[in-house]
Parts: C-alpha cells; sequence; structure tokens
C-alpha cells in the first residue's frame, strides 16, 4: 500500500522525492521539512506481530515509510544499529511503576533516547546513498554542547563511507561528556575541543556549511556534506517503531485488550519524538492522547493551549537541558497537517515566526490537533516527582522524564481520564547524576561527578557499562583549535 510514498517538502518547493533521496538531502532546499505525501496504515493484522522482536518490528514500519528500500537492506540495517551496544534484547523495554509503563529509551550507548535514531541513521544513509548511485564519501560534520554530538559519533564510529568530525567548546561541557567524546573509538570518527563557546562552535559549523570553496574541493575529492539533525527522515522513521513495540508488550503482557486505547507522555524538545507518536497514530495505532510535556520553557504548553506559538520570551536553563529550546524545528510537520497539507499557509506561519518570532493558528487549524493535549512541569515539580517516585516505588527517573511524569500527574488531576499511560522515558538517572542525586537529597549539592555516579551505584546496585568504563578508556582526541582555526583542520581531516 505505500509503494506510492514519496516526501515533499512543508513549504511546497520542488518535485516529490524517494525517501532515499529525502534521507540524503535532510532538508529540502526550501528550507522546509520532508513530510510523507501520505501516512501508510496498517491492518489489523500488525497486531500478530507481539513477541516478533524489536528488530524485525522496525524492518517492518520502517518498510511502510521507505518503500524504495529492500526488505533485505532495512533488516541490515536493523541488525547494525539495535545489537549488543543496547544492554538489553529489548532494545526499548517497558517498566510498570508508580500507576504508569515507563518506556525506556535509553539503553543504547550513551544511555538516552537519540541513541534510538542515531545508531541507525548511518546505516540507513549508507543504504541511501547505494540506492541513489551516490558514490561520494558522506561527511557529517556538527557542533555539539555535549550529548547529541556523542550520541552521533557512536552511531557513525566505524561505518564505511562515512567519516564524523565533531567540535565541541572545550571549556564548555561537563566532565563526563568531555571524557566521553575525547575517548571515542573509530577510524572515521574526529573529536575537536575549540576555544570558545556552544555558539562559537555552532556558527563556524554553519560557515562550513555555506562555504562554497569547501564544498567544491570537497565533491572533487567525492566527499559531500550531510546533516544528522533530528529534522531528517531517517531519524523520524526510526522513532515510530518504539511506540508500537510499546503497544504489543503491552498486549503481550496483558496489560491491555487488542484494539484498547492508551495515552503516551513526551517530555519535549525539538517536538521530533512526540511527532513519531503522531505518525504511529495516523498508522492506525490505538491512541487516545500524545501528552506533550515541557519543562519551564513552555512554549509548546502555551501552544497547545492557546494556539499561539510566540517565542519571544526568556530563556530558561534548567536541570532537563535537552528540552531548553525555544523553537521545535519538527513542529512545522505538525503544522503542514494542521493547515490541510497546505504549503502556502505554512509558509506564512513560518515567515511570522522568522520575522516577529510568533504566529497563531485559526479555529480550524486548532480542531486539528485533538490527539494532543500539553502540561509543563517547573523545576521544582520535577525534583519532588524524582524523591516521590523513587520512595514510593524504587523506581529512579532522569530529570526529563521527571517532567514528562509530573505532566502525567497533573493531567490526571485536570482530566479524570482513566486510559492506560506510557511515560516516554529519554534518559537514563545515570546520564543527569548530578541534578537526579540533588533531587533526592540536598546532601548531594556540589559534588564531583563521577564520585555522584559512584552514590548513585551504591543507591540502585548497578552501573551501566558505557559509564563504568569511562575512567579508564584512553583518550584518542587531543586535538583543540581557535574558532579561526576551524576550516583548515576540517581541510586536513578531508585529505584537502
Ligand atoms: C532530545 C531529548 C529530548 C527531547 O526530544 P525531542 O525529540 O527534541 O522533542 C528529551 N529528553 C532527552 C533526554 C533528550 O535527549
Amino acid at each position: 500500500m505505500s509503494q506510492g510514498i514519496k516526501y515533499v517538502s512543508t513549504r511546497g518547493g520542488g518535485e516529490p522525492v524517494s525517501a532515499a533521496r529525502a534521507i540524503l538531502r535532510g532538508i529540502a532546499e526550501d528550507g522546509g521539512l520532508y513530510v510523507p505525501t501520505s501516512y501508510p496504515r496498517l491492518d489489523g493484522d500488525w497486531m500478530s506481530l507481539a513477541g516478533v522482536g524489536y528488530r524485525k518490528l522496525a524492518a517492518y514500519i520502517m518498510k511502510e515509510y521507505l518503500p524504495d528500500f529492500s526488505e533485505e537492506q532495512l533488516l541490515r540495517c536493523v541488525e547494525a544499529a539495535y545489537d549488543e551496544k543496547f544492554d538489553t534484547p529489548e532494545i526499548a523495554p517497558l517498566t510498570k511503576a508508580a500507576g504508569v509503563y515507563f518506556l525506556e529509551l535509553y539503553h543504547g550507548p550513551t544511555l538516552a533516547f537519540k541513541d534510538m535514531a542515531l545508531t541507525i541513521l548511518p546505516h540507513l544513509l549508507k543504504t541511501a546513498a547505494q540506492i541513489s548511485g551516490y558514490d561520494r564519501e558522506i561527511v557529517i560534520l556538527t557542533a555539539t554542547s555535549g550529548d547529541t554530538g556523542k550520541a552521533a559519533l557512536e552511531g557513525f564510529a566505524g561505518v564505511e563511507g562515512t567519516k564524523i568530525i565533531v567540535f565541541f567548546p572545550e571549556h564548555g561541557v561537563s566532565k563526563i561528556q568531555k571524557r566521553q567524546m575525547v575517548t571515542q573509538a573509530g577510524d572515521n570518527t574526529y573529536v575537536i575541543g575549540i576555544e570558545g563557546n556552544f555558539d562559537d562552535a555552532q556558527n563556524g559549523v554553519k560557515q562550513l556549511f555555506g562555504d562554497a570553496e569547501l564544498r567544491r574541493e570537497m565533491a572533487q575529492n567525492a566527499q559531500e556534506f550531510s546533516s544528522a539533525n533530528s529534522i531528517n527522515v531517517g531519524r523520524l522513521v526510526p522513532q515510530v517503531v518504539y511506540y508500537f513495540s510499546a503497544y504489543l508488550s503491552l498486549l503481550f503482557k496483558g496489560e491491555i485488550k487488542a484494539g484498547e486505547e492508551i495515552n503516551f507522555v513526551v517530555p519535549t524538545g525539538n517536538f521530533g519524538n512526540i511527532l513519531a507518536g503522531y505518525y504511529a497514530k495516523q498508522m492506525g495505532l490505538p491512541v487516545k492522547k500524545l501528552i506533550c510535556a515541557s519543562n519551564e520553557n513552555n512554549v509548546l504548553y502555551d501552544f497547545f493551549t492557546t494556539g499561539i506559538y510566540d517565542r519571544n520570551r526568556k530563556f530558561v536553563t534548567t536541570m532537563s537541558p535537552s528540552m531548553d529550546i525555544l523553537v521545535s524545528s519538527n513542529l512545522e510537520r505538525l503544522l503542514y497537517d494542521a493547515c490541510d497539507r497546505d504549503p502556502a499557509q505554512v509558509r506564512q506561519l513560518m515567515a511570522g515566526l522568522q520575522k516577529e518570532g510568533r504566529y497563531s493558528l485559526t479555529g480550524a487549524m486548532r480542531e486539528k490537533l485533538a490527539d494532543f493535549a500539553a502540561g509543563f512541569a517547573t523545576e521544582k515539580d520535577t525534583a519532588r516527582v524524582i524523591k516521590d517516585v523513587y520512595r514510593r516505588d524504587g523506581y529512579l527517573m532522569d530529570t526529563h522524564t521527571a517532567v514528562a511524569y509530573s505532566v502525567c500527574e497533573s493531567y490526571w488531576e485536570k482530566t479524570a481520564d482513566a486510559t492506560k499511560a506510557v511515560v516516554v522515558s529519554t534518559a537514563s538517572p545515570f546520564k543527569f547524576t548530578a541534578d537526579v542525586m540533588r533531587s533526592l537529597d540536598e546532601k548531594y549539592g556540589g559534588q564531583d561527578d563521577f564520585s555522584l555516579v559512584r552514590e548513585m551505584e551504591r543507591l540502585v546496585g548497578f552501573i551501566p557499562a558505557p559509564l563504568r568504563d569511562l575512567e579508564k578508556a584512553p583518550v584518542r582526541h587531543t586535538r583543540v583549535c581557535q574558532v579561526g582555526g576551524m576550516k583548515s583542520v576540517v581541510r586536513e581531516i578531508l585529505g584537502l
């Protein structure tokens, strides 16, 4: 049924392209995001997939969105991604605690949800290149404030036909984050500290992307930049899978009946994770509400409750930093549906965002968002639920998951909706050790990162392998450069 699926820009420019092209390009040429021309509908049969395992399910679901990939190609991608890098064969296990089900997306190499997509994206890119008869080396260039860079490094390490170059602020990431990056294995990985802050690193990378001379030299050397950022179709599609896997686990364990609707509560930043849940619902997954959880940067809460998106506000630094975002780039894909797939209206909204930092939806558009509910948690709420849930049920949440749990509680109070709820858990508590420990007890305030990891280990009785080995791992990357020196470092790495 999905034979015909192609990808078009939310802003209407260009011709429809194949899935492989959309993945290789990342962003559409008119600055829009690629969306499928229609949503594949699964028939009732997919419920018989309960128990087949994550990888088979992933290949099955992804095939619907990537019809130009063969089943064998997809199986190979899935097997290369979801292997022993994950510390459980379930890949995305579901744990029942504190009145909800936690869908744990943090069992991959960097202990957070980005691994679900970034472990498979390199293989999808490589396969997309084969399908398109594209014989250039794919060069991923990125600036990171810590976490996404490491997840991308892990994903691309050792993948033939690719190189990855990551710049990070030498004095602007945590001790653990820095250690994770400079110990990265893989002959095709390059990690460079820069003497500047994250914005300097990001601006430097943007300039390199836009450098026509550099691009020309690279083309002559059979190389081309590509992007691993969260708007790539190759990151969105793998995320649809775990919404199905969560549902099937509930079914398999007898927690729900076939066809019963459930709610998902999703800690949200760039709107990529929850959008994948929306795509799953469009495919026929029985979902009642997608509950969008924000921290004190509650732009999305205001958007869903008033129909007005307004980024003109103070940016708050919270203990759930991956949700400290004022412009959620993936929201444009939802707007496209809210506008009845009319690119002219999307362009108008996006122009408003560009010029005034805001836009407002019409009543008709708002009606299209009925699948969503929204809430936000303050820093105090977040710390309180970490402590409460741990005391009551012995389940330790990270700060992002705690935002979602708190929003789930306030949703219950407001609506009395008794639908079973899955809280999407986006990071291991070990990833945000200091804030989690301080939420449990103020006495942990101010202690060193590595010693708090050992405290947390004493508390829960284990330590995730990627952290256990970190202190002993050999340092492989020692290069540091000035902001002005980024281009010559890249040219040297690429052999130009
Ligand atoms: C990226 C991230 C999020 C936000 O996900 P989006 O897809 O950007 O909405 C939430 N929690 C953690 C731990 C993350 O790394």
